[in-house]
């Protein structure tokens, strides 16, 4: 298919084939896997302020739904494609599976620069992207999250328009809203709360201490600042943080909750709050430090510069953003890799208690919350470091494969229809 072969697309699937071919995989179910089970295009048509209209493009992708329902995240961004989405909806397949979660993979997104729109403007394209989306969606079918460029305001408005259609409230439809709507307590910090719990594991495993551990972190969105500050909680130092703009630097060590406090309430750049030395995202990326945790793009590793990565760990919260050539490198290298579907794995593990919790109608406390998800991702990444020393494999392959190899049981098990 044309239209997905995108270089995310590319990496999804290569990363697939690789596994798929250590694994020997059933080359039916390889042929399968590589593609999304179902894709929707949506046009949206927007009045704009200033009274024109404007026609957006979103998409909904839904990979694989053989374990349940499909969940996964909606990007708002101008470089959003299909193949991105698919890349992307993919990724969750393999996600949900290794965590152990009942779910299949799904992505959706719309290609639209959000800070350029109004709140307004903003609120009707979501309410017009979930209106031309609704035969997809709902609790027992796929069920969407705040991904890039989305938060808690767009899920609160997917869910509106969700319940108006069908006439009455349904929190299940999506996860990461507002507490008062059915939110979790513990769900905006998820993310970056699991890759601060298996980094932790990683650094036990390596017989490194946290409060001698340096962290750079590339990316200051709802990942970024999460795992900044729960880094700085547990011990470390962490020296650099970015933004799309460039980033700071500060070997002793950045104050994170005056930078986060700086940086929300000013609008400004990292760099404007003058909290630290200039640097690019590139510099960051080759900072001599303990733990690297790319938290913003896809692709920002490549062979270009992987050998120049000077990180004991590579804490993956962004999806995709290591290349396969990069990540051969980083192997050689001996770096230590906690892969995307692993490390960043936190947000849907918390969105799946949201959802559980929305079905139930009953709700946890924080503790119960921070207590489940370190017991689910502390296992996976133990099980994914047993199954890669048992089988020579790298970390990533490891992931891969155990996820792969539970959606193909299920493939399996439920066998070919009709
Ligand atoms: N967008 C997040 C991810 O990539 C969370 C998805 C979800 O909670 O469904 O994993």
């Amino acid at each position: 298919m044309q239209e997905l072969d995108t270089h995310t697309f590319r990496l999804a699937v290569a990363q697939f084939d690789r596994a798929a071919e250590a694994m020997q995989l059933d080359p039916n179910l390889r042929e399968r896997l590589k593609l999304p089970q179902r894709s929707l295009i949506v046009s949206l048509p927007v009045r704009m302020d200033d009274g024109r209209v404007e026609v957006f493009t979103g998409y909904r992708v839904q990979h694989d739904s053989s374990r349940g329902p499909c969940k996964g995240g909606i990007r708002y961004h101008q470089d959003v494609s299909l193949g991105e989405v698919s890349a992307l909806a993919m990724w969750m397949t393999w996600k949900c599976a290794l965590a152990g979660l009942p779910y299949g993979g799904a992505k959706g997104g719309i290609q639209v620069s959000p800070k350029k729109l109004s709140p307004a403007e903003l609120q009707r394209l979501t309410r017009r992207y979930a209106a031309e989306i609704f035969p997809l969606i709902g609790p027992d079918k796929d069920v969407p999250a705040p991904d890039v460029g989305t938060d808690a305001q767009v899920m609160s408005w997917i869910m509106d328009t969700y319940s108006q259609q069908v006439g009455y409230a349904v929190p299940g439809v999506v996860t990461g809203k507002p507490l008062s709507l059915g939110g979790s307590l513990g769900r905006e910090e998820a993310t970056g709360r699991g890759v601060v719990y298996v980094t932790l594991e990683a650094l036990r495993h390596l017989k490194l201490s946290i409060e001698n551990s340096t962290v750079a972190i590339q990316g200051f969105g709802n990942v970024g600042s999460h795992t900044a500050l729960i880094m700085q909680q547990e011990g470390a130092r962490v020296v650099a943080i970015s933004d799309v703009t460039g980033g700071i630097y500060n070997a002793k060590g950045l104050d994170i909750p005056e930078l986060i406090r700086r940086y929300r309430n000013s609008g400004q750049s990292l760099a404007d709050t003058k909290m630290g030395e200039f640097i690019t995202n590139e510099e960051l990326l080759q900072l001599d430090c303990t733990v690297l945790v790319p938290a913003a793009l896809s692709e920002q590793i490549t062979e270009t510069n992987a050998d120049r990565l000077r990180c004991r760990i590579l804490s993956e919260g962004a999806n995709g953003p290591t290349t396969l050539e990069a990540d051969r490198i980083l192997v050689e290298k001996g770096i230590f890799i906690i892969p995307d579907i692993l490390a960043n794995s936190g947000g849907v593990i918390v969105s799946y208690f949201e959802w559980v919790q929305d079905l139930q109608r009953f709700f946890w406390s924080a503790s119960d919350i921070q207590q489940r998800l370190h017991n689910i991702i502390t296992s996976a990444f133990h099980r994914t470091l047993q199954f890669s020393n048992e089988r020579r494999t790298s970390m990533r392959m490891a992931a891969l494969m155990s996820g792969i190899d539970q959606v193909a049981q299920a493939h399996l098990q439920r066998g070919l229809y009709p």
